[in-house]
């Protein structure tokens, strides 16, 4: 006996069928004497739905209604599902957020979760009834409905699990894991048995769309097991763990290959050389809210130096302009654009205690004839910023230099 929070997506509820497949499953669980907490999404193209309504009202719709609309979509699919349960002769009671009391702060559309009331909850799964709760919303302390921001679901499902001390919290999707990379780019890409919250995390963090950011940050303070399973496939899916429940012997140097084709590269050349002038360049460009990531300054010959960042691409030509304005203010000489480069990054905790992951990466780039253009490093992480046209062919290379390729057997 054991308690589950299991998290089913848009796709997994995407129609009726779908819908009476899930509640087919839960009741499978609920016979082998599971007690079931689950969180639904809106069905796929829902949420969309919703949003594009809205803005053909209000360019930019009011942030308080937006949440009203949004949070509508989960509240069809909670009730379907109790009904799709109940036909089957199982007791199922449904949830909105503000039902259960999932208190969050008051910023509508991006909210954080800041308390669960867990005793309806708990009365009913001591009733013996399957809790059937709205995924991606809450309430504020005045009553408003809030939402979690896109994905938010995932966090509904973690935060209950945490409030619940689940046994496991499950997110049932349409991929049965979490892979080595994109399995669309690399095909002899495998599925993990397991990762690190911490790995994870930067997965997510830089590109991969299995679990919503904030999701695994939760999971990983709360230290709720958290597992990545396809919907209506068998198999383990992933789990995704502490480092210390990791066997260390098996564990891989690199455990994944992110990837993001959206940066542009900004570079102010012929800035002169004195203190506080990378500062001078940085600080208008936060104030422009423009997130800058990859940061490399050259060493300078002439008393002069090159400072080159990534921005989002959709943010270029506003860094262009801010940058254009500090090179007169400065003195630097020219201000230079490239939104053709793409980041390959290799992610994994057995970087801490091996030496030489660099090394191994900057020569299976150069037998692919890869120039690398900027170097990032963090304890589990090593990006770099290439050519976008070579990014396929960099991610696969590294891939089988990293020994992640699924065996030839398993390929078949
Ligand atoms: N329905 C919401 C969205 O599409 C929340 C979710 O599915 O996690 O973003
Ligand atoms: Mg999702």
């Amino acid at each position: 006996m054991s308690l589950l929070v299991q998290k089913y997506g848009g796709t997994s509820v995407g129609t009726v069928e779908r819908i009476e497949a899930v509640a087919a499953k839960v009741a499978k669980f609920r016979d082998q004497g599971h007690d079931m907490v689950v969180v639904v999404s809106a069905m796929s193209g829902e949420t969309n739905r919703l949003i594009d309504l809205a803005k053909s009202i209000q360019e930019t719709p009011d942030p308080r209604e937006l949440d009203v609309l949004v949070s509508t979509g989960e509240q069809v699919t909670i009730a379907l599902l109790c009904m799709a349960l109940k036909k089957r002769g199982y007791d199922a009671c449904s949830y909105t957020g503000s039902q259960v009391r999932i208190v969050t702060d008051n910023s509508f559309n991006k909210a954080r979760i800041q308390q669960i009331d867990d005793a309806n909850i708990r009365a009913d799964l001591k009733a013996g009834r399957v809790v059937v709760v709205a995924g991606f919303q809450g309430v504020d302390e005045q009553g408003n409905i809030t939402t979690l921001g896109r994905g938010g679901s995932d966090t509904t499902g973690v935060a209950l699990a945490a409030a619940l001390k689940a046994d496991e919290c499950q997110i049932y999707t349409d991929v049965d894991g979490v892979y080595t990379t994109d399995p669309r780019v690399v095909p002899s890409a495998r599925r993990l048995e397991r990762i690190t919250f911490e790995e994870m995390l930067e997965m997510a963090s830089l590109g991969s769309k299995v679990l919503q950011i904030r999701s695994v940050e939760f999971a990983g303070k709360y230290n709720v097991p958290l597992r990545v399973l396809h919907s209506f496939q068998d198999g383990p899916g992933t789990l995704i763990t502490l480092d210390e429940e990791l066997n260390t012997m098996e564990q891989p140097i690199v455990s994944g290959i992110a990837f993001n084709r959206d940066e542009a590269k900004v570079t102010l050349a012929g800035v002169p050389d004195l203190p506080g002038v990378a500062s001078r360049i940085l600080a208008p460009v936060g104030e422009a809210n423009i997130e800058v990531d990859v940061i490399v300054q050259n060493v300078s010959s002439d008393n002069t130096t090159d400072l080159t960042f990534t921005v989002h691409k959709n943010d270029m030509n506003k860094a262009r302009s801010v940058l254009e304005a500090v090179a007169a203010e400065i003195g630097a000489r020219e201000v230079k654009c490239d939104d053709k480069v793409a980041k390959v990054s290799l992610v994994g905790v057995g970087m801490r205690s091996h030496a030489g992951v660099a090394a191994t990466m900057f020569k299976a780039l150069a037998e692919d004839n890869i120039n690398i253009q900027m170097i990032t490093t963090s304890e589990i992480k090593i990006s770099v910023i290439i050519d976008e046209k070579y990014l396929e062919l960099a991610v696969r290379g590294l891939h089988t230099a990293f020994g992640m390729d699924k065996d030839p057997v398993e390929q078949q």
